[in-house]
């Protein structure tokens, strides 16, 4: 029956000297797995303890089978690393099979399962599964060597453990083809490849054979110690620390920052040193995999700014492992490597000694990096909570947002505008807008709230979307009202700037204001304030049904409530559309904009090659547009220009956020003769039937 000897020509006290030895490399292992948990908790207490099923299927679908890893626009990568993965994985296992059978089942059940169809099955397995870890290998090596990506750093780790997991390989089929060379079993060719390496050395004799079958064992095994032994202390690692960071990923929406609870007694603000970020975060710095997949939509690294996303954690991680004593390794050498290296000591400070505010100011909070990690690192709630010690304990932020901060205190904007001035854009237009206290004052119903946002209200560019949005609104029918003088900022720039006080200000009161009234939903043009009021209102009781008003113009699209004019022009041509960070990547709308692009007559829909989930921002979230963009080249510039190589003469806008940066970015590359950025609501109004009666002033502004 096929089966073979397992310890075949090793002496009883090599295998009693192997297993002994073997205490060593497991006590490295688990002492480093152990120090690495023991600084996790150092961090603050987060309660991710819930949804055990959610949370065993992530793990099971997005690490183990790899969902969030092999990606259309990653495939080589993917699939590398999945080989890689299936391999190894696979060998490990077949380890264990074997020692199951020799320690456990046969001294003390006497009973054998490695023989017959099991043994064939298991032989063709191991062999298919090293071909599977040879191929991972050998692609991780021609990417790191050869091809060399931007955004791939390549450290003498990364190379160390491609070459272990190689050797180890080679030298599991070189035992298999020694052992057949002596035994010739009829059933060798169910090992392939160890088969057709013992071919060439049939010419050696049985005890060459045998020697060299000794020596390639005690190696093998001394190899795997190594191994073993390393795992903690490099990159390794991640495959405990990656499935337990997907396992205890956060499952809140993507796009709600978690509050500074009891912030008036609060003692201290934010992430100013390592105990300040909670267990869940510390073990976010030990899952990284250096990939650098969150570099590839990152709009700081592609615009040469200081934040890298890969690397803030690579530095974080590394300064905790030194103020841990674990050895970390070096990052990286060369211009695209992390900046932090082994033993430059723990008694720096966290902001300014190992991150820098410069990375920390230039984010955009745009997710890209949180949308790409295979492993779940959310890396803006990290970059948040320090700005907010920046900002609340040691006041230094940008001089910009002095203004920006004074504003929003005294005037409830970031515009230097006086809330009364919130409606003036209602005077323009040819039909009455109702205002919502008035209108519960006259005890009328109101179906809608439209929800203007301050850009939308001050800022003259965007007050044409606001009433664009508005005529739309009342050529549907829709019974709508605004707030008028009553509105104020969502707080989402204070919250993401850092300045959790005025943050929380300003979602108090608008949620205090919204609860006075009566209304089925909010409709808004703003993706900052449909995330706010959707994702993080919730927190502090305002539940509301809000929606996109690129949702609702495609639903009255398509409900027929507005008509739009076969023979209007004002998108004929190419037209290309703009993903919003805040609406696409963080609330997931990217088909209904597209649809309301499709529908306008003449338009011909043409993506840029980074749009939805993959999109680049415009540069202009997390208070970045209050802010001077003094490092790199500009990020909007970049984004019109990536628009006006798909050749649209329209770049279809649905945030006012976009539209400022657009309009700006079109103007830094001299493209004002080519290229008009657009609302999509403006789109739809210029192209309604009823447009001409319901024509403003305004709007050919
Ligand atoms: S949020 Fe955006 S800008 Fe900030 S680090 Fe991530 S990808 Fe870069
Ligand atoms: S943070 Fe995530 S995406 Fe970035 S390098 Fe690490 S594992 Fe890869």
């Amino acid at each position: 029956m096929p089966t073979r000897q397992i310890e075949w020509n090793v002496h009883t006290i090599g295998q009693i000297a192997v297993y002994a030895l073997l205490i060593i490399p497991v006590g490295f292992l688990v002492y480093g797995l152990a120090r690495r948990v023991r600084m996790w908790r150092i961090g603050q207490p987060e309660d991710r303890f819930n949804a055990w099923g959610t949370r065993l299927r992530g793990a099971i679908t997005q690490s183990i089978l790899h969902g969030r890893i092999v990606r259309r626009r990653n495939r080589y990568g993917g699939l590398m690393h999945l080989f890689i993965f299936v391999g190894f994985v696979t060998l490990l296992i077949g380890t264990f099979i074997v020692m199951v059978e020799d320690d456990i089942t046969v001294p003390i059940f006497h009973y054998s399962f490695y023989r017959g169809n099991f043994y064939l099955g298991y032989k063709l397995a191991m062999n298919l599964a090293g071909i599977l870890l040879i191929a991972g290998v050998l692609m991780a090596f021609y990417r790191r060597l050869v091809v060399r990506p931007k955004q791939l750093q390549t450290s003498a780790d990364d190379l160390v453990i491609l070459a272990f997991l190689a050797v180890l390989t080679v030298q599991g089929y070189a035992l298999g083809a020694l052992r057949l060379g002596v035994q010739h079993d009829p059933w060798a060719k169910w090992s392939f490849v160890s088969y057709a390496l013992a071919i060439p050395l049939r010419g050696l004799s049985d005890g060459w054979l045998m020697a060299l079958h000794q020596v390639n064992w005690f190696s093998h095994f001394l190899t795997t110690f190594a191994f073993l032994a390393y795992f903690a202390y490099s990159k390794m690692i991640h495959p405990f620390t990656s499935l337990a960071n997907v396992f205890f990923r956060r499952l809140r929406p993507m796009g709600e920052l978690t509050p500074i609870e009891n912030l008036e007694e609060a003692e201290s603000f934010g992430i100013a040193k390592l105990e300040d970020f909670s267990w869940a975060q510390l073990m976010n710095l030990d899952a990284c995999m250096h990939c650098g997949r969150c570099l590839e939509y990152c709009p700081t690294f592609n615009t040469d700014k200081p934040l890298r996303p890969r690397d803030l954690i690579l530095e974080i991680g590394g300064y905790m492992a030194d103020s841990g004593g674990i050895f970390s390794g070096e990052l990286g050498e060369g211009e695209n490597s992390a900046r932090f290296r082994w033993g430059e000591g723990p008694e720096r400070e966290l902001i300014g000694g190992v991150v820098s505010t410069e990375e920390l100011w230039d984010c955009t909070t745009c997710g890209a990096c949180m949308e790409q990690c295979p492993v779940f690192i959310e890396h803006v709630p990290l970059i948040v909570g320090m700005r907010r010690n920046l900002v609340l304990e040691q006041s230094e932020f940008p001089d910009e947002l002095t203004n920006v901060f004074n504003n929003l205190e005294r005037l409830s904007s970031p515009y230097q505008f006086p809330p009364s001035q919130r409606d003036a854009w209602t005077k323009k237009m040819a039909q009455p807008v109702r205002i919502m206290g008035e209108a519960a004052a006259a005890e009328e119903e109101v179906e809608v709230l439209f929800f203007v946002g301050c850009l939308g209200s001050f800022d003259s560019r965007n007050q044409r979307t606001t009433m664009a949005l508005a005529r739309i609104l009342q050529a549907a029918g829709i019974n709508f009202a605004i707030l008028g003088k009553e509105e104020t900022c969502t707080g989402d720039p204070a919250r993401r700037i850092g300045n959790e006080y005025l943050a929380q200000m300003m979602a108090q009161q608008t949620v205090e204001t919204l609860n006075q009234y009566s209304f089925k939903k909010i409709v808004t043009a703003c993706p900052h304030c449909f995330n706010a009021i959707k994702n993080e209102y919730p927190q502090i009781g305002g539940n509301y049904e809000v929606v996109h008003h690129s949702e609702l113009i495609s639903q009255l699209i398509a409900e027929k409530r507005i008509t739009l004019d076969p023979a209007s022009d004002v998108a004929s041509g190419k037209v290309t559309y703009h993903d919003p960070c805040y609406l696409g990547r963080y609330n997931k709308v990217y088909d209904d904009p597209r649809s309301v692009v499709s529908a306008l007559p003449g338009a011909e829909l043409t993506e840029m090659g980074r749009n939805r989930n993959h999109s680049f921002c415009c540069g202009g979230g997390g208070g970045r547009l209050f802010m001077e963009e003094t490092r790199g080249s500009r990020i909007n510039q970049a984004r019109v220009t990536e628009a006006l190589e798909t050749g649209a003469t329209t770049l279809a806008a649905s945030c006012p956020f976009c539209m400022t940066m657009f309009e700006d970015g079109i103007n830094g590359v001299g493209a004002n003769e080519t290229l008009q950025v657009r609302d999509i609501a403006e789109l739809v109004a210029a192209a309604m039937v009823t447009a001409t009666a319901n024509e403003t002033e305004t709007e050919t502004d």
